[in-house]
């Protein structure tokens, strides 16, 4: 018999999985989860993983994420898979890649930074070096790991 994770099926909807451990909430903000809608979601947080070590995953019931949203979740865990579920079969898998840059969602942690103080929409441009990525402001031009930027909410 295979051993299979005790997380419930999902009907329809999204399975991001291979989420870095710790990145799994940082992701639901970012898709705003929890902010109006009212789709189940079921986390699992630092499950067992050949590939990471640890894993989060994440699955909401009757939501299709976009490509666009796709690429912001991979910005973030760069190994994670994206599948979308339709009658509990996968239908999709979303092909992601590093989006160049990522409007209005992060907050600059700057503190001078103009996008404090002018009602203008956060814009950073996604850097790869290696294994890091780097988010730098378009507008004070700052570098940042992409662990210290915050989700606007
Ligand atoms: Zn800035």
């Amino acid at each position: 018999m295979t051993k299979t994770l005790s997380v419930s099926a999902i009907n329809n909807g999204t399975v991001i999985d291979h989420i870095r451990a710790g990145q799994a909430l940082r992701i639901m903000k970012l898709l705003r989860v929890l902010d109006s809608q009212k789709n189940k979601v079921t986390l699992g947080l630092n499950l067992p993983s050949k590939l990471l070590g640890l894993k989060d995953l994440i699955k909401i019931e009757n939501r299709v994420l976009t490509n666009d949203e796709a690429n912001e979740i991979v910005t973030f865990a760069p190994e994670a898979t994206i599948n979308i579920i339709k009658d509990f079969e996968v239908t999709q898998k979303i092909n992601t890649h590093l989006p160049k840059a990522i409007i209005n969602i992060f907050v600059c942690p700057n503190p001078v930074c103009i996008t404090h103080n002018e009602p203008i929409e956060s814009h950073f441009i996604i850097q790869e070096q290696g294994k890091h990525i780097q988010l730098i402001c378009h507008y004070c031009e700052k570098s940042f790991d992409r662990d210290k930027v915050k989700v606007i909410i």
